[in-house]
Parts: structure tokens; sequence; C-alpha cells
């Protein structure tokens, strides 16, 4: 049975778009930690553990990730953008993009964000449009 992520990819079911190529797809975290919060997918392999992927969808992952991260660095302003890979909760690879201003904003302990959908569209379209600039 598809992953939610894979029929997020699909568009089955609605996301944040933040950028996307053929193999790879990024998206906002609907409970983000902290504005900006950002999934990052392949496309067609469900494997749930990152270092299961083979080599070329692995590496093609962190390349996509990279682009990525630098547009939401241009987008949302933060010192830098932190990265996580945990998957206790959904089984279909993802790194996370977090946009950092101390330490403590990789805290997935800390309570989660609720944004509304106005400002969560507003800031997944002007990572995009930082995406589609590079
Ligand atoms: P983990 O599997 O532990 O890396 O956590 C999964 C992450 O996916 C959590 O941060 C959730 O907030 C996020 N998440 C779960 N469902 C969705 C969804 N439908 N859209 C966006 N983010 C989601």
């Amino acid at each position: 049975m598809a992953t939610i992520f894979t029929k997020i990819a699909k568009g089955e079911i609605p996301s944040y778009k933040v950028a996307e190529n053929e193999e790879y797809y990024a998206f906002l975290d609907i409970n983000p930690l902290a504005p900006g919060h950002t999934l990052v997918i392949p496309k067609n392999v469900e494997d749930d553990y990152i270092f299961n992927l083979d080599g070329k969808t692995y590496a093609g992952l962190w390349e996509f990730a990279r682009k990525v991260a630098l547009a939401l660095k241009a987008a949302v302003p933060c010192k830098r953008v932190g990265v996580a890979v945990l998957g206790m909760e959904v089984p279909h690879t993802h790194i996370h993009l977090v946009p950092l201003n101390s330490e403590s904003d990789l805290d997935f302990r800390k309570e989660k964000l609720s944004l509304d959908g106005d400002r969560m569209k507003e800031i997944a379209d002007s990572i995009l449009s930082e995406y589609e600039k590079i």
C-alpha cells in the first residue's frame, strides 16, 4: 500500500509544495518546528530507512535536499538550515530541513507549531520561487 508521502508526491493528498523534480519532492512539514520546516522525499522509493536506499537514489536525494536548503535559506531568514533524519512516524524515507536560529530549533521534543493555511502557502511559494532561480 502506498505511503502517505507517496500520495502527497502524486498529488492525491494536498501538501504545500516547495520544490520538485522528476524523482524527488519537497513540501512543508504540517507541524513545523519552525516556519519553513521542510520534508524532502524520493517519489518512487518508499523504503523507510534512508541507509537502505540504493546509492544513486541516496546521492540524488541529498543533492536535491542541498538545493532545497539553499532556496529555504534564501526565503526564510535564519542563521543556517539544519538537517535531521528520524523516520519515527512516517515509513517513507524523508529528510527534515529546519531553519535554525539556535541549537534548540532542532529539538524534536519541543512543541510543534501550527500555522494557518495562508501562512503555509505564502512560505511554500516563497521557497519555490527561490528554488526556481537555482
Ligand atoms: P518522522 O517520521 O519522525 O521523521 O516524522 C514525520 C514528520 O512528518 C512529522 O514532523 C510530521 O509533522 C510530518 N507529517 C506527517 N504527515 C504529514 C503531512 N500529511 N504533511 C506534511 N507533513 C506531515
